[in-house]
């Protein structure tokens, strides 16, 4: 099988004034579809450099980067937009929701990029909703929403388009632990209802546990990998 996404010889460099930081120094590494991995670090080891460079958010400073056949690194930023809007949804710690939008139109965001019609948004919006537990909630805004229940809508945001990739930097990083186990368990089960590939960093080591596939990443650089082995795992 050929991995979905191949990350040759990665390096990231950011210069403030004189000062050089080598946030990624050299990293390779193969992602197949399907798989749930995670990127486990300390504080500034360069998880979300890394995530930022996969997701074409940023470019690298040397190395390649495939999503399928398609040379991220290469992109111009109108070609990677696209490729975003439909291929990868995203998760954030801080969830990112837009505060004056209510839970359902904060869902819709990514359908109404996509040019969906607006009664097929609205309807697919309500399921996503409904998947993450929220039914009912359509019509209340952020505010009036829980830290837990804020994710739900940041999850479903990322889910409705069924987008092939999902990224999610530190998704439980403002939980507590009881709303983390929960938030976790939400995003596997959905990820793997639709045969997604979930890449997730994080410095939380019990978030491994939810990974097939735990990536250490130390000083920018891969540390090492560890491959959890399922029962009838053909691969
Ligand atoms: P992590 O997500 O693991 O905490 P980051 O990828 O955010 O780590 O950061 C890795 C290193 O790169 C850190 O030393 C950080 O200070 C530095 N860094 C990240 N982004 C920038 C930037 N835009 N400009 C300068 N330095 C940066
Ligand atoms: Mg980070």
């Amino acid at each position: 099988m050929q991995p979905l996404i191949r990350v040759k010889n990665v390096r990231k460099i950011y210069r403030m004034g004189d000062e050089r930081v080598v946030a990624l120094d050299n990293i390779s590494l193969e992602i197949y579809k399907g798989e749930i991995v995670c990127f486990l670090g300390t504080s500034g080891s360069g998880k979300s450099t890394f995530l930022n460079m996969v997701a074409g958010l940023e470019k690298p400073t040397r190395g390649e980067i495939y999503i399928g056949n398609i040379p991220i690194h290469k992109l111009n930023e109108e070609q990677v937009t696209l490729f975003r809007q439909k291929n990868i949804g995203f998760i954030f710690q801080a969830y990112h929701l837009m505060p004056m939008l209510t839970a359902i139109e904060n869902v819709s965001m990514p359908l109404i990029f996509a040019g969906m019609e607006k009664k097929k948004r609205i309807k697919l919006a309500k399921n996503a909703l409904a998947a993450v537990g929220l039914q009912g909630y359509e019509n209340r805004k952020p505010t009036q929403m829980s830290g837990g229940q804020q994710q739900r809508v940041g999850i479903a945001r990322a889910l409705v388009g069924i987008p092939k990739i999902i990224f999610a930097d530190e998704p439980t990083g403002n939980l507590d632990t009881h709303t983390t186990k929960e938030v976790m368990e939400l995003i596997v089960s959905e990820v793997r209802k639709h045969n997604q590939t979930l890449i997730l960093v994080t410095h939380d080591r019990s978030i491994a546990n939810y990974a097939d596939k735990v990536v250490t990443i130390q000083d920018g650089n891969v540390l090492k990998i560890e491959e959890k082995q399922k029962e009838g795992d053909k691969r």
